[in-house]
């Protein structure tokens, strides 16, 4: 893969927020280092990086697709509930093993905590 300077500004957004961000958030805060960034530009980058698994894609049940740089290891999420913003936990934890209904295939899992951050407490 082709390291372009929209895709560099790209993951030092991403190492910088040390948190997953959404597409949104990635392109408003890619805009304050490179005004020239455009929201096409952006989704190409983002589409091929996690596609080469420079960046991993986040998905929590009813919240944009947020990304954020592949982890040393698996580890839980917290999402303000004020800001809807999501924070890494620095905390190494394995999901559990399920045995899912029958019929039922997984593809996924995150752990997930909630309340408030700082800003919003
Ligand atoms: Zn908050």
């Amino acid at each position: 893969m082709r390291i372009t300077k929209q895709r560099e500004t790209i993951l030092e957004v991403l190492r910088n927020a040390g948190r997953p961000l959404t597409r949104e958030e990635i392109l408003k805060k890619g805009r304050q280092q490179m005004g020239r960034l455009g929201p096409a530009t952006v989704d190409r980058a983002i589409r091929e990086m996690t596609a080469d698994f420079y960046v991993v894609g986040v998905e929590f049940p009813g919240q944009p697709r947020r990304y954020e740089l592949p982890a040393e290891s698996e580890h839980p999420h917290f999402i303000c509930r004020g800001c809807n913003r999501v924070f890494d936990l620095p905390i190494k934890m394995q999901l559990p093993e399920i045995n899912p209904p029958s019929g039922f295939k997984v593809s996924g899992g995150e752990i997930i905590y909630s309340g408030t951050c700082p800003d919003c407490a």
